[in-house]
């Protein structure tokens, strides 16, 4: 008996370092972006061609990745994200959600555009049921730059998806050793590697390929959201657009769009999401015609606080809270797939 423990005891000892060395398999789905794009020579930083690198040679250009995981590619699309409309939007969650629910998939990595990046990165975390790893990435520098950013914002990604800790905190977007949560990142400087900030912080650090976690979301996201890929048909989302706000607006930037069939608009609006007063009655004849009046701001930071600076419950407008008004675009389009009530995509709006 008492051999026949330490036998099995021995035997566990054994295969233990080996279990714990077991990697887990990640998936990496290229979109194009910087991170794939080539310049003419190496000090061109800047002025490159976005989405020419194959989902493979991004692979092979870091062969450390296949320390923490096995990885392997697949080519969705090969695109420059401000090129992304609700078609390539809804192949991408396709496609993540048809990996993430593989048995042997353990964790998905998008490379992407860093321009649209924070919405796909949003989408995914509204619409693919999954407690594993999500990890949009991208990079401001091409891989033909000096100091190029995407290896290492690559290697990060992977070792983010490949990371047990990471399971069921929702959809992240690492660039430069952050950690953002999808709902609250956003791109704030257009030509530096810091790109991207959340007003709220980030959720953590990934340094020499460990985690390091400070916070968690407080908002519905995943197998918490109402909305779900599988139940969206067809590669279009109802039409939704942003009006940007300034002085001197004309009204007919907002009917252009309800010409254009609009069924939300997003006002941009300055401020806690002002609206002008001579902009006011039209956007109350909109909302009368079945056309949502989302208001959010022009202003990176804070929150747009209902019936301050306008009385939405008696116009029967919504506020974005603090999504930026492209984040507030996608959360409407998913709202109006399910309901045309207000005070129901104002709950979403509190929720998301
Ligand atoms: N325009 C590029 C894109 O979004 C910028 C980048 O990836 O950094 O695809």
């Amino acid at each position: 008996m008492k051999k026949t423990v330490t036998a099995l005891a021995l035997s566990i000892g054994m295969l233990l370092p080996f279990a714990s060395y077991a990697k887990n398999n990640v998936v990496v789905v290229a979109t194009g972006g910087t991170i794939a794009g080539a310049g003419a020579s190496s000090t061109n930083s800047a002025t490159y061609t976005a989405a020419k690198v194959p989902v493979d040679a991004l692979l092979n250009a870091v062969p450390q990745i296949q320390n923490l995981a096995n990885v392997t590619g697949v080519q969705a699309l090969q695109i420059a994200s401000e090129s992304i409309t609700d078609k390539e939007l809804l192949t991408i969650a396709r496609k993540v959600n048809e990996l993430v629910k593989r048995p042997d998939v353990n964790g998905v990595v998008i490379t992407h555009g860093t321009d649209t990046l924070e919405e796909t990165a949003f989408f995914l975390s509204l619409v693919v049921h999954t407690d594993k790893p999500i990890v949009v990435v991208g990079s401001m520098r091409p891989p033909s730059a000096l100091s190029a950013d995407g290896p290492l914002n690559l290697y990060s990604a992977v070792a983010l998806a490949a990371a047990d800790d990471a399971k069921g905190k929702g959809v992240f977007v690492l660039m430069n050793d952050d950690i953002f949560a999808a709902r609250d990142v956003t791109k704030t400087i257009n030509i530096h590697t810091d790109a991207f900030q959340s007003q709220w912080g980030a959720l953590g650090s990934l340094v020499e390929g460990k985690t390091y976690w400070f916070r968690n979301i407080a908002k519905r996201h995943n197998n918490s959201s109402e909305f779900n890929i599988d139940d969206i048909k067809g590669d279009a989302l109802p039409l939704v657009q942003i009006v940007y706000g300034s002085t001197n607006m004309l009204p007919e930037s907002y009917l252009a769009l309800q010409k254009a069939g609009v069924k939300a608009i997003i006002n941009a609006g300055t401020g806690n999401g002002s609206v002008a007063n001579y902009i006011v009655p039209t956007l109350n004849q909109l909302q009368q015609q079945g056309i949502q009046i989302i208001r959010s701001s022009r202003v990176p930071q804070g929150f747009v606080l209902r019936n301050a600076e306008q009385p939405d419950d008696k116009y029967g407008w919504v506020v974005a809270h603090d999504l930026n008004p492209q984040k507030a675009r996608l959360l409407a389009a998913l709202a109006l797939t399910k309901t045309k009530d207000a005070k129901e995509i104002q709950r979403m709006f509190w929720e998301y």
